[in-house]
């Protein structure tokens, strides 16, 4: 058998494996989320030579949600540098929930950029242009990432937009330690529609293989984002990507990662891989129940863990 046969292979195995599973519900927070099937279950992988394989629904669009911090993370590290984004945000593992109120007692810096307070800090450091808006310059960013274009879920923006005064408060309640001036609505605002960034799983892949290809995105051959950046994302993905469960997931799994409550999940094998799984019903952290499942098999069935010796 070829190697990409192996791998479009194993990937088939994975989702036979994880289709049965019934464990979990789709966020139900946002209303527009809860519509989603819970049975759609996708999975993608990325090599290093631009090659894409996927299995299932690897094709359907869903919303980015938290997968868009990486990459907001990424264009402010790129427009600012690590020394300037982490005066407004640290990179320590917060141990929390991902709508948890992470601020530093005393600055209102939140604990990283993966959790809610500290994207929407991201966000808002995000500067506009004289040709684009920040949101649009986020938006193209990301399609960088990809390597096409993506649109916003206009109707999940709204429906999060309707529903988000959670985030809304943590935004008023960063502003309160009075550190950042930034606009609260504005800075919510744009990270709903951030969030409603429509993407597939082989998309996912794609821009997770990005990162782990040192910024060139694999398919296309563009340079998204210096080497040092990619890792400095990485890095933060390691410790802070899963939430309350970045420590499982490191231990388990051993690879950077993100998850989003729309179902999506990332990992990246630095010079080797991007994987992408898409499956609705979560866990109690906010991960997807299958995309966890099948990421650590896959983990362990190949070997993946970056801290392994074979
Ligand atoms: N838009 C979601 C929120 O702010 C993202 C959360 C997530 O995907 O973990 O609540």
């Amino acid at each position: 058998m070829s190697a990409a046969d192996a791998v479009t292979d194993a990937l088939g195995q994975l989702h036979s494996r994880f289709a049965g599973v019934r464990e979990g519900l789709p966020a139900a927070y946002i209303p527009q989320l809860a519509r989603a099937d819970p049975d759609a279950f996708g999975l993608a992988l990325v090599s290093m030579d631009g090659h894409r394989y996927s299995t299932g629904d690897a094709d359907v669009p869903f919303t980015l949600q938290s997968i868009s911090k990486p990459f907001v993370y990424a264009l402010a590290l790129s427009v600012l540098g690590l020394d300037e984004v982490g005066r407004w945000v640290n990179a320590e593992p917060s141990g929390e929930a991902f709508n948890a109120i992470s601020l530093e007692p005393a600055t209102g810096r939140p604990d990283n950029a993966m959790v809610n307070a500290g994207a929407i800090v991201t966000t808002a450091l995000i500067p506009g242009t004289p040709d684009e808006a920040a949101f649009e310059r986020i938006l193209r960013f990301l399609g960088r990432f990809a390597g096409r274009e993506l649109d916003v879920d206009e109707e999940v923006y709204a429906s999060e937009a309707a529903t988000g005064d959670r985030n809304r408060a943590l935004a008023y309640l960063i502003r309160s330690a009075g550190l950042l001036p930034f606009d609260p609505v504005a800075a919510v605002e744009t990270y709903f529609r951030q969030c409603a960034v429509r993407a597939t799983a082989v998309d996912l892949a794609t821009m997770a293989a990005t990162l782990a290809h040192g910024g060139v995105n694999p398919v296309t051959g563009e340079t998204v984002v210096t080497a040092a950046v990619a890792a400095q994302v990485l890095a933060v993905m390691a410790t802070c990507g899963m939430y309350n469960g970045s420590g499982d997931w490191l231990l388990r799994v051993g690879l950077p990662a993100k998850s989003g409550v729309s179902g999506g999940l990332i990992a990246a094998g630095p010079a080797r891989f991007g994987l992408a799984a898409y499956s609705p019903p979560l866990d109690a952290t906010g991960t997807s129940v299958r995309g966890y499942g099948a990421l650590v098999a896959l983990s362990q069935r190949f070997g993946l863990h970056l801290m392994n010796n074979p």
